[in-house]
C-alpha cells in the first residue's frame, strides 16, 4: 500500500512540476492556444480516460490558486507518507519481536516456523502479506498453550486426589499425623501447580519420619514384650520346678505309705485274732483303694507337668524370637540414620544429634561449633571421570572426615557433596585449627582417576552457637560463611 501511495505521490510530483512550468509560461503571456493544448495534456495525465474536449483551460490566476492548493495537498500527502513509513517500520520491528517470542514457544505449530523463517529473510516493509497468516499461527499457538494448561490442571487435580488417598492409608498418629492432615487439606484447595512439588517432598519426609517413629514404637513394644516374656518364663520355670518337687515328694510319700501298709498287712496275717484280722483287712482294702486313687491323681499331675514342660519350651522359643526380632529392628533403625553411599550418618541423624547438642549447649553453655563442608567443583569430577568415580571420591572424603574428628564430634552427609560437622566443647580461640587440618587432609587425598592424579578441595563455613541462637539460625550462619568461602575462591575455611 505504501508503495502504491509512493508511486501516486511521485506522479503527482511530476504533474506539479509540469504545472509550475505551465504557470511560468502563462505569466510570460505565451500563446493561449499552446497553453490550452498543454493543459489538456496535463489534465489528460491526471484524469486518464476523460473526453479530450473537457475541461476548459483555466485562466492564469486560477492556475496559480490551483497550484497553491495542489502544492499544499501534496505536502500533506508527503507528510502522511512519512508517517505511514514510520508506522510500517515500527510494525515490522514489533512483528519481528513477536516472531522471536513465537519461535521460542514450545507450542508454535510447524506451519508457523516456516512463516517465521520467511519473515526473517524479508526486510522491514515487506512483511505485510505474512501478518495475517502469522496472527492465525499466534492464535493457534495460544489455543495449544491453553489446551496444555487445561491438561496439566486435570493432571494436577488427579495427582492431588491420589496423594490424598495415599495419606488416608498412612494412619500415622501424633505430630506426623497432624501435619499429614494439614497437607491433605492443602491438597484439597490446591490451585497452584508450583506448590505441589514441595508438598510432595514434605510428604515423603513425613512418611519417613512416621516410619521411623513406628519402628521406634515397635522396638519399645518388643522390648516390653520381651521383658514380660522373660519374667513369665522365670515364674513359670519356678512353678514348674516346685510342682515337680511336690510331685516327687508325694510319690515318695505314697510309696512309703504303701510300704508301711504292706508291712502292717503282712504282720497282721501272722496274728490269730480273726475278727481283728477281718476288720483290718477291710480297712486295708479301703486304704488300697485310696492309694489307687492317689496313683491316678499322680498320673494326671504327671501329664500336667509334661504339658507345662512343653509350654515352658514354647515360651523359651518365643522369647528367643522376640529377641531376634528386636535386634533386627534396632539394626534397621540404625540403618535409617546411615547414609547408604558413604556409610556415615545421614541428615535425619544429624537433625536428631543437633537437637541433643543444642539442648546440651543451652544447659551447660560449653562452646558448640557447627560447620558445613562442601566439595569444590564436584560437578566437574562427575563430568570428567563419571558418576561412579564421583561416588568413590565421596566415600573416601567421608572416611577422611570421620577419621580426622574426635570421638565426641559428629559428622553427617547433609546431602549431595555437602557434609555437616558438630564439634562440641571446642576451644573458641583454636577453632580454625581442626577445620584447617581437615581441609588439608581432604586436599591431600591421593585421588587417581583414569590414571590421572586429581586434587579435590573443599570449602568450609563454620560458626559457634551464640546467645539467642536456634539450630536454624546457627546453621544459616554457617551456610553464609560457606557461601563466602566459595566466593572468595574456594579451598578455604571461613568463620562467621
Ligand atoms: P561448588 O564449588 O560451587 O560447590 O561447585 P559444585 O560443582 O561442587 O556444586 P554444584 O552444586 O554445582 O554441583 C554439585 C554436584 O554434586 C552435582 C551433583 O551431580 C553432584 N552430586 C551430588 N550427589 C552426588 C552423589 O551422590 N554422587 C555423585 N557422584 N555426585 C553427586
Ligand atoms: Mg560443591
Ligand atoms: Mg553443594
Amino acid at each position: 500500500m505504501l508503495k502504491e501511495l509512493t508511486s501516486v505521490i511521485d506522479k503527482l510530483g511530476d504533474v506539479l512540476a509540469d504545472l509550475q512550468r505551465q504557470e511560468n509560461l502563462a505569466t510570460l503571456h505565451h500563446a493561449q492556444q499552446a497553453s490550452h493544448e498543454q493543459n489538456n495534456g496535463i489534465w489528460q495525465k491526471l484524469f486518464v480516460g476523460q473526453p479530450r474536449s473537457t475541461p476548459p483551460s483555466p485562466s492564469a490566476s486560477d492556475l496559480t490558486r490551483l497550484l497553491a492548493d495542489f502544492e499544499h495537498l501534496l505536502g500533506r500527502l508527503r507528510h502522511q507518507q512519512g508517517q505511514l513509513h514510520r508506522l510500517q517500520q515500527f510494525n515490522g520491528q514489533k512483528l519481528q519481536q513477536v516472531a522471536q517470542a513465537l519461535q521460542q514457544s514450545p507450542f508454535t505449530p510447524a506451519r508457523a516456523r516456516a512463516l517465521l523463517a520467511e519473515l526473517a529473510r524479508l526486510d522491514g516493509g515487506a512483511h505485510q502479506g505474512l501478518l495475517w497468516q502469522l496472527l492465525d499461527c499466534y492464535q493457534e499457538s495460544l489455543r495449544l498453550c491453553l489446551e496444555q494448561e487445561q491438561r496439566s490442571r486435570a493432571h494436577q487435580h488427579e495427582l492431588c486426589s491420589r496423594l490424598q488417598q495415599l495419606i488416608d492409608e498412612l494412619h500415622f498418629s501424633g505430630d506426623v499425623g497432624a501435619e499429614l492432615a494439614k497437607i491433605q487439606s492443602q491438597l484439597l484447595q490446591q490451585r497452584d501447580g508450583l506448590a505441589l512439588p514441595p508438598l510432595c517432598l514434605r510428604l515423603i519426609e513425613l512418611t519417613i519420619e512416621g516410619c521411623r517413629q513406628e519402628r521406634q514404637n515397635s522396638t519399645l513394644f518388643l522390648a516390653r514384650l520381651n521383658t514380660n516374656l522373660g519374667e513369665m518364663h522365670h515364674n513359670f520355670a519356678i512353678s514348674l520346678s516346685e510342682g515337680q518337687a511336690l510331685f516327687d515328694a508325694r510319690t515318695h510319700h505314697g510309696h512309703h505309705i504303701a510300704g508301711e501298709l504292706r508291712a502292717i498287712g503282712e504282720h497282721l496275717v501272722s496274728q490269730d485274732n480273726e475278727q481283728l484280722k477281718e476288720e483290718i483287712e477291710l480297712r486295708l482294702r479301703s486304704i488300697t483303694h485310696v492309694l489307687v486313687q492317689h496313683e491316678r491323681l499322680q498320673e494326671r499331675e504327671q501329664s500336667l507337668l509334661n504339658r507345662m514342660n512343653a509350654m515352658e519350651l514354647q515360651i523359651q522359643e518365643l522369647k528367643q524370637e522376640t529377641e531376634d526380632f528386636k535386634q533386627r529392628l534396632s539394626v534397621q533403625s540404625e540403618k535409617l540414620f546411615i547414609d547408604s553411599l558413604t556409610q556415615i550418618y545421614n541428615r535425619a541423624a544429624m537433625e536428631e544429634r543437633l537437637e541433643v547438642e543444642y539442648r546440651r549447649w543451652l544447659r551447660y553453655q560449653e562452646p558448640l561449633c557447627i560447620a558445613l563442608l562442601d566439595i569444590d567443583y564436584f560437578k566437574d569430577i562427575n563430568d570428567r571421570y563419571g558418576h561412579l568415580a564421583g561416588d568413590k571420591a565421596l566415600r573416601l572424603i567421608a572416611r577422611t572426615i570421620q577419621k580426622s574428628l574426635r570421638d565426641s564430634d559428629f559428622v553427617a552427609r547433609f546431602g549431595g557433596e555437602e557434609f555437616v560437622l558438630l564439634l562440641p566443647n571446642v576451644n573458641p580461640d583454636k577453632l580454625n585449627t581442626p577445620l584447617e587440618k581437615l581441609r588439608e587432609q581432604i586436599r591431600n587425598i591421593p585421588f587417581r582417576f583414569k590414571d590421572e592424579r586429581v586434587t579435590i578441595t573443599a570449602s568450609i563455613g563454620a560458626t559457634l552457637f551464640r546467645t539467642g541462637d536456634s539450630t536454624t539460625s546457627a546453621l544459616e550462619r554457617a551456610d553464609q560463611a560457606l557461601y563466602r568461602a566459595k566466593h572468595a575462591g574456594r579451598d578455604q575455611t571461613v568463620m562467621a
